[in-house]
């Protein structure tokens, strides 16, 4: 199927549910960006600040960018003018940073917490305990220039699907627990990140509101990007 046929069947399946659709277009050329938003994708996900910063220059100005693997600090500052929203989160040393740049250009950073819900050996998320620690930190209440919109996090990556449904259940329950204690009267948070090519389906019916799906839109990647490599 085409880049074209592969949007319109994702989105007609999808949005049914409410679900919005994150294109990952990670080592993808413009012309295949191109293809996907002439069939009406807005929403980009990449995970290499350089590629993205060269994409966003030639791209149409309407596209939403996420940022979707691991972010360092000293890199928020080339994306900080134009990001949509930062989907991996795991410090609040990086919000600080995020925060600094936000005021800079004089606008409000989205961002995504990324926890680590996978039964896998990675440097990247922050565990339970974490997240609460972050969000009942002095320091974080005083950021007035970065909002969390929500979670975001990764399966592992096993054919269990059992297991997969485990960790997205685990992910909403702590949603659903941290929109209760931090966030009730905030409608911007809202959103939960979960869910690619391999584990989508099953993500959608734990209660993801955002998929981020590179391979079932554009084909393999011939540079096989890690899922969460250090950008
Ligand atoms: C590459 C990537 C995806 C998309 O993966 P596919 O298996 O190609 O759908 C999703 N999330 C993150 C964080 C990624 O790095």
């Amino acid at each position: 199927m085409s880049i074209t046929d592969n949007i319109k069947s994702l989105k007609n399946e999808i949005e049914v549910a409410d679900v919005k659709l994150v294109a990952v277009s990670k080592t993808k050329p413009n012309e295949d960006i191109l293809e996907a938003y002439a069939a009406g994708q807005r929403i980009f996900g990449e995970n290499q600040v350089q590629e993205m910063v060269e994409k966003h220059e030639h791209l149409p100005k309407d596209i939403e960018w996420h940022l979707v693997g691991h972010l360092q600090s000293n890199k928020v500052k080339y994306i900080a003018p134009f990001i949509s929203l930062i989907h991996g989160v795991d410090s609040l040393k990086l919000l600080v940073e995020i925060n600094k740049q936000a005021i800079k250009h004089n606008r409000v950073i989205d961002c995504l917490l990324q926890i680590y819900i996978a039964d896998e050996e990675t440097k990247f998320g922050l565990g339970f305990d974490e997240a609460i620690e972050l969000l009942e930190a002095q320091e974080f209440t005083e950021l007035q220039n970065v909002r969390i919109v929500g979670l975001m996090g990764i399966a592992s990556n096993v054919e269990n699907p059992k297991q997969i449904k485990e960790e997205f259940y685990e992910l909403k329950t702590l949603f659903d627990g941290i929109k209760l204690s931090y966030f009730r009267k905030e409608d911007s948070f809202k959103e939960l990140s979960m869910g690619m090519s391999a584990d989508y389906k099953s993500a959608i019916e734990q209660g993801a509101t955002l998929v981020r799906i590179g391979s079932d839109i554009f084909g393999k990647r011939v540079i096989p990007h890690l899922k969460n490599e250090e950008n």
